[in-house]
This record gives C-alpha cells, structure tokens and sequence, in this order.
C-alpha cells in the first residue's frame, strides 16, 4: 500500500509575505481592469537601500547588522512607514509591509506613499547603549533618503519613541538644524503628537464599532481576545472595555498567553508584564497557547503580533465572529477564503491598524505648523478618518460582493492608480 505523506495546510501554504502582497494585489488589479503597466508598476518596490551597520558592543567587541528600508510608492506623496527592530527581519517582510503601507494611507485618503525599514536584530539581547548605537546607526546611512518631504518612519515592532527621539536627534545633527519633522511617534517633549500612543488600538476600535453597527451586534459585554501584548495589543486591551464595553478574557506575549473567561484585570495584566518582563504568570487566570487563543470561543479576535499566524490550518477551527486585524499581515490567503467561507467577518490590516500612521500624519501636520493639537482633536480627527475609511470598504465590498480585503485592495489601488495617471507616469 502506498501511503501519501499529508502535509498540514500550514506548511504546505507559501507564507512569503511579499508573495501574499503581490498575490493580493493582483486579484484586485484583475477586478479593476488595471492597465498592465499600472499593475506591473505596483507589483514591486520603487526604490530599495540595503546598508551594513557597525556597532560598537559594551564588551568592546564591533558586531555588524544588516538593515533595509525600502519606499514602495510614492504617487500620492512622501513614503511612510515603520522601522522594526526583529531577528527575524527579512527584506521580503519589508516589501510586503512597504506595499501594505502604501494601501493603508491610500485607503484612510491621508497625502502619503508607503515605505517600511528594517534592522536583523534581537532588540531583548542589547542593552540601551548599544541600542542607541545601533539606531544612530541606522540613521547615519539611511538618512540620505529619508526627510521629511521625502521618507518619513516611525515606531512598528520592537522600536519605540525613544528610539524615535534617538532617529530624530542624529538626523537633527545630520542635516545640521532642528529636524522634527523626519520622523513620527517621537516622545511628546520632541514634536511627538498626543494620541499617536494608542492610535493604532483606538483606530481599530473605531473600526469595531462600525463593524458592529453594519452586523447588528452589541459589543457592550461581548468578548475580546488578544494575540500580541505590544503597543498594538497592549492599547487594545485597555480601549476595547473603554469604548467598546467589551471584556478582555485572553491576552499573549512572544512567551505565551493567559486566559480567564470571566474577564482579566487589565490594568493589573499591565502592571505584572512591566514586573516581570510577559503576561505569563498573572494570578488569577490560566496559561494559554498563543495558537490555543486564536482558537477560543469569543465574539472577536485581535491579532496584534506578527505576519502568517492565521493559516489554512486553524482557520477551520477558529470561532470568532470579528476579526480586527491590528497586527500587519496575520492572515494568510488560504485562512481567508476560509474564513469567508465561514461568515467570519474580517477587518483587514491596512483598514484596522491604520490609525497609526493616520496619527503620524497628524503629527507630521503638527510639526511643520509649530502648533499642537489636544488629545480631544486628535481623537475627534482620527475617529473622522477611519469611519469614512471602514464605510468606503464596506460599501465596496457591497458593491462588488467581496469580501473585506478585496474591498479594501480596490479602493486603496484605485487611488493609488489614479495618482500614477495623473502624474503622467503611465
Ligand atoms: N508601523 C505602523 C504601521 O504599520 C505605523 C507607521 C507610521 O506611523 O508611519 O502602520
């Protein structure tokens, strides 16, 4: 008898994020009609720089980093786009998240393209000092294509506002004159902006709400679990209770996860991960795989982490009725079609997590007036941006009876395409 191995779904799907991007892009390009050119175009990063950084290790050792930042497209203005710090990092990451950023700030109509950088590291084994070095680093040979008319970034994982105050103040010395305007998601006391913290949590918030206005469904008491406990998953925990009524019943880490469906404290959740360094360990709740918590019965699931962690694999088993995507990228095309197979109603990253380059675009407004904003404003503005942004993708998907992501795509590329026209390009 001859036996067939059968791979899990997981490790049969390609999980090359930049193959997913351009694999997404190309479903919408056929729905459009795209230009041939336009599509091909769109399909790959206008411009990439890959540098070696040195840094001198507290040991008195030199030790070399391999960084990237790549400026997808720039159509509809300056790039923008994180830096992150991971050990993972790989340019192909970076392109997918680079297009991605493009999509995200055409989708919330703010006047960008989309950019994305990235240094091979493991931010946990270096110590502060070397992380300013390594940042300083970074700046010193990017810089040449950064600024504030040209490529601005800002925070994404494992990098922080102080490592945005570090970015500010070595391309500040660079340019040899006060440079705020280079760099978003700075501390407040350097150009940063109020609200910019938890603007990626609130914006997808936003999203919730109206995701469930269009469901009919009452969030007040509904439950939330949370893969991801970084500034994405960690704002999200506070902010669903507080604009949402939801209750927190799982949250994870990198180190795993914890589970009470009565509901978790999240505040005290907060305070023990800055004790202790994870949520892992919390008392009064049970441990929980981070792959386990994907799976619980809630009402809505908040990846926050990383890219590829909804698979064709477990999409069959997972139970929630919203997904909010806050993390970039978690979601992989087999899990897709499963999940709307499934009647699982998705909000796709480059809607969900917009929030916070939409702040970073507030911030960038702010810098080059002088003038800063309340956090009042800023809530006010960036509630505004992504409730016209989720009701231009559900009415497309509507219209063109797509699901979320498609949707998305369509409106994003559409006005993306429209800029390359108008420029003269095609
Ligand atoms: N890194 C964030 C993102 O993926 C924010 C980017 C920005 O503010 O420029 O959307």
């Amino acid at each position: 008898m001859v036996t067939t191995m059968v791979l899990p779904t997981e490790a049969r799907e390609r999980l090359n994020s930049f193959e997913i991007a351009q694999a997404q892009l190309d479903q919408a390009a056929a729905l459009l009609n795209l230009e041939p050119a336009i599509h091909a175009l769109l399909r790959e990063p206008m411009r990439e720089l890959h540098v070696t950084l040195t840094v001198k290790m507290d040991d008195g050792s030199t030790r070399i980093f391999k960084g990237f930042r790549v400026q997808y497209n720039d159509s509809r203005g300056p790039t923008k786009g994180g830096i992150r710090f991971h050990p993972d990092e790989t340019i192909d990451t970076i392109r997918a998240l680079a297009a991605w950023m493009t999509w995200k700030c055409a989708v919330v109509d703010i006047p960008l393209g989309g950019g994305k950088g990235g240094v091979i590291c493991n931010p946990k084994e270096l110590s502060l000092r070397e992380l300013e070095q390594l940042s300083r680093a970074y700046v010193r040979q990017v810089g040449r294509i950064l600024g504030p008319e040209m490529d601005i970034p800002a925070p994404d994982v494992y990098t922080t506002p102080q490592i945005m105050a570090w970015m500010a103040d070595e391309y500040s010395m660079l340019r040899g004159q006060n440079e705020f305007g280079v760099i978003t998601g700075k501390p407040l006391a350097l150009g940063g902006s109020q609200g910019r913290e938890d603007a990626t949590a609130r914006g997808g918030m936003y999203c919730i709400r109206e995701a469930a206005k269009v469901l009919g469904f009452d969030t007040h008491g509904a439950t939330m679990a949370i893969q991801g406990f970084g500034n994405a998953g960690r704002f999200a925990a506070k902010l669903g209770p507080e604009l949402l009524g939801v209750t927190v019943v799982a949250v994870s880490d990198s180190r795993g996860g914890i589970y009470n469906p009565g509901g978790l404290d999240v505040q005290a959740v907060i305070e023990h991960k800055q004790r202790t360094g994870s949520v892992v360990g919390f008392p009064g709740a049970q441990p929980i795989s981070n792959e386990a918590l994907l799976e619980l019965d809630v009402d809505i699931l908040v990846p926050s982490a990383m890219e590829n962690v909804i698979t064709g694999y477990n999409a069959p088993r997972i139970k929630a009725r919203i997904i909010a995507e806050l993390a970039n990228g978690p979601t992989t095309p087999e899990a897709d079609r499963i999940l709307a197979e499934r009647g699982i109603y998705v909000i796709p990253d480059f809607l969900c997590n917009a929030g916070g380059v939409t702040v970073s675009y507030f911030e960038m407004v702010q810098n080059a007036y002088d003038r800063y904003w309340s956090a009042e404003t800023v809530h006010a503005r960036l509630d505004e941006k992504m409730t016209r942004a989720f009701h231009d993708v559900h009415k497309k998907a509507l219209e063109l009876d797509v699901d979320n992501r498609l949707a998305a795509y369509c409106v994003a590329v559409g006005r993306v395409a429209e800029a390359v026209r108008l420029r003269g390009w095609v």
